[in-house]
């Protein structure tokens, strides 16, 4: 994991309420086994994982964002067993955006793949799931021309 991807704060959302899609890299420090009726079984290796999502209901895009963040909460989403296993590097606001959009961006990257298929687009008919596995490497240069992405 490129260093540079961490405790730099590029931009931080000022409008509370802003809806629109958004993406988490996420950092699987060790190999994580998924559990669950759909995905159990199915071993993600260590690496950089991005999840692509929308937030258009009350509290838009930060209330959103901050549950992600929590360690500590009850499983409700495919993303869950990532975000309290592994660690959330960055976050992405793209105000107004759409989640299959980013997925089809960060899915053209060289090195990305889809370990799961179906992970996070249950709703979704056009995207192979919205989990996508990255190469950091690949990866920093493209999120550098982005702007409201924070780092931690
Ligand atoms: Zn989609």
């Amino acid at each position: 994991m490129a260093s540079d991807l961490t405790n730099r704060v590029l931009l931080k959302s000022q409008d509370r309420m802003t809806k629109g899609a958004y993406f988490l890299g996420i950092e699987l420090g060790a190999p994580l086994r998924l559990s669950g009726a759909v995905f159990g079984g199915i071993c993600l290796e260590s690496g950089l994982y991005l999840y692509c999502g929308s937030a258009y209901g009350p509290g838009g895009l930060d209330a959103r964002i901050n549950r992600h963040l929590k360690r500590r909460k009850k499983l409700r989403w495919h993303v869950d067993r990532l975000t309290t296993r592994g660690r959330v590097r960055f976050v992405g606001r793209v105000p107004e955006g759409r989640e299959c959009a980013l997925v089809s961006q960060f899915s053209a990257l060289s090195k990305s793949s889809f370990p799961v298929p179906g992970f996070g687009s249950s709703d979704c008919k056009v995207c192979p799931s919205h989990l996508i596995k990255v190469d950091a490497e690949v990866l920093g240069p493209f999120l550098a021309q982005m702007t409201m992405v924070e780092y931690f």
